[in-house]
């Protein structure tokens, strides 16, 4: 059991002991060891096995003995009893937005509801009005909630399902019958979340590789076994297809299954425009079959450059594939020179100043910007401006020993409900960029939204809007915005557009960025990390921002540092 897997039983503990009505210091510890697990530095299998997990602030004996527990034997028996005394339908409604161990306790005790369906209904009924403290507004919430629920369901974030299918894989290239074998659908589209798995693998034998595919021990439960084709579900409750082809099918198999399916049925009517019929088996004048070895071979042989799997979304590839005006070369991760839009211990990270320092320098960066929280956002221990100068110091001092590495000041101001910034004019003067977010008062419409979030981006020192929706992926819906508004002010203004690439966010989506792109806007691939860890989710908003359209130059975090400098002066 990882770091994370912990914490969330630890999170849910809390919760479940908010629940049982059970003291507050009690929830209090869970809650303050799920976070100390989080920021875990050192690997927590050792320092259990070392008998130091107690010498982590947060962790005492008890947690200490149950961490060890679930390292050991993978569950915990009081995690256990604790969920048993409650149906699991109450679990659940506590994944529905807005409702927390409070709400739902009361839902549980006063109206007897059991399950999110029960729920549901009751809200349709106006049965929670009956209850003190929950009106009209709060049934339309829940109702929303749910809605967003069944929507979200049986879908997983990107980063778990890419993992997932990468260690599939090594597992089936180890097979003798595995010829070539990719990943296809959705996850290699970079979608922003991800349904099912699709794998293909070319073989000559696919009886056999269909054995193995279902011998693996990672399956939970066989839903399909066929002579070419099978699907399971992964222990981790994800879905995985996989189709067996001939090797010399194997490029048109790969592009079918990689869809979308609006690209597919586009090109296939191109290559009917050119007589020819193009299917999964193959690319056919008449009877014969024209050969193509890779997927480049296909998209050649319809006389088109090639289409990278991220862009085959029938937004304008094809056509500009035709014309040879697809980018010349899709941005990459090692492109990218650094980040802004890091937390440190001053806020709410878990590692020091320092320790993000080095992790940036190990990943062969050469800036890290650093934006910690403003005072506003107490709950993330923001900071007032005599902590923001100690933290410069700090920076000043470091800057002083670093060699071709630069830490950069930064903030994330709160926008304040009327659109001006937690700190004044005066201190964001003094900082290298600052990143202006909304943390709080969600419920606007639109148009003050949109007002709100525009009117600090035109400060002259904000250099950017953080996660400009605030969506969150399987937990809430964003605030509604006009990103189009907000795009064309940051033309307007000089500014840039963040992409945060935490795969809870990817915010703004690939939609936005390769609008941003038409309008010359910069967009900054941010990870918004709070933890070292945290800074390697670029890469997944590199992928974003491939499927954006975007190149090296539209990415201002693939600059050199100079031009980078040049910018954030801009605008001023
Ligand atoms: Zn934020
Ligand atoms: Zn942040």
């Amino acid at each position: 059991m990882n770091k994370k897997e912990i914490a969330e039983i630890l999170e849910e503990m809390a919760v479940l002991l908010e629940l049982k009505d059970e003291n507050p210091f009690k929830i209090r510890a869970f809650q303050n060891g799920a976070r100390a697990v989080e920021g875990i530095e050192e690997d927590i299998e050792k320092l259990s096995e070392q008998k130091k997990l107690t010498e982590i602030p947060g962790i005492g004996n008890h947690l200490a003995t149950l961490i060890t527990e679930l390292i050991q034997i993978g569950f915990s028996k009081d995690h256990q009893q604790l969920k048993k005394s409650f149906p699991e339908g109450v679990l659940k409604m506590l994944s529905i937005q807005g409702l927390g161990p409070k709400k739902v306790k009361v839902l549980y005790q006063k109206l007897k509801l059991k399950t999110v369906e029960e729920l549901e209904e009751a809200c349709k009924q106006h049965k929670l009005l009956k209850v003190e403290g929950f009106g009209e507004k709060t049934e339309i919430n829940i109702l929303k909630g749910i809605e967003y629920l069944k929507k979200s369901k049986d879908s997983h974030l990107f980063p778990e399902a890419l993992d997932e299918a990468h260690a599939y894989m090594d597992y089936l290239s180890k097979s003798s019958h595995t010829q070539r074998i990719s990943i296809a659908g959705s996850l290699r589209r970079h979608k922003e979340t991800i349904r099912d798995i699709d794998l293909l693998i070319s073989s000559s034998n696919p009886k056999e590789v269909i054995k193995t595919f279902v011998s693996y021990p990672l399956v939970n439960r066989i839903l399909a076994e066929g002579e070419t084709k099978s699907a399971v579900i992964l222990k981790s409750r994800i879905n995985v297809d996989l189709r067996v082809v001939t090797d010399t099918e194997y490029p048109f198999a790969l592009h079918y299954f990689t869809g979308s399916k609006e690209h597919n049925t586009h090109l296939r009517s191109i290559a009917k425009d050119k007589g020819l019929k193009l299917n999964e088996y193959g690319l056919f004048k008449g009877k014969k079959s024209l050969p193509c070895k890779t997927e480049e071979d296909l998209f050649k042989t319809l006389g088109l450059s090639y289409i990278e799997p991220e862009l085959r979304e029938d937004v304008g590839e094809i056509d500009a594939a035709q014309k040879n005006k697809l980018p010349k070369k899709l941005v990459e991760f090692k492109d990218i020179r650094g980040a802004f839009h890091n937390h440190t211990t001053y806020s709410d990270g878990a590692a020091t100043l320092e320790q993000m320092v080095h992790k940036a320098q190990s990943m062969g960066f050469e800036f890290i910007g650093i934006s910690d929280h403003s005072k506003a956002a107490y709950y993330a221990n923001g900071l007032k401006p005599d902590r923001v100068k100690k933290q410069w110091k700090e920076i000043d001092v470091l800057n002083s020993k670093l060699k071709n590495f630069k830490i950069l000041k930064g903030t994330e101001v709160d926008i304040l409900p009327d659109g001006t910034l937690d700190f004044e004019d005066e201190l964001l003067a003094q900082f290298d960029f600052v990143i202006a977010s909304v943390h709080s008062k969600f419920n606007m419409t639109e148009k003050d939204m949109t007002k709100r979030i525009t009117t600090a981006l035109k400060n002259k020192y904000v250099t950017m809007v953080g996660h400009p929706t605030g969506h969150l992926f399987f937990m809430r819906e964003g605030y509604p915005v006009n990103l189009h508004t907000l795009v064309d002010v940051a033309k307007d203004y000089g500014k840039s557009v963040e992409l945060n690439a935490n795969p809870h966010r990817f915010d703004v989506d690939w939609r936005m960025c390769k609008y941003a792109k038409s309008k010359s806007v910069p967009i900054s691939i941010n990870p918004d990390a709070h933890k070292t860890e945290g800074i390697e989710d670029i890469q997944y908003g590199v992928g974003i921002a491939r499927k954006g359209w975007l190149e090296p130059k539209d990415v201002l975090t693939t600059w050199p540092l100079k031009d980078i400098m040049k910018f954030l002066k801009s605008y001023r």
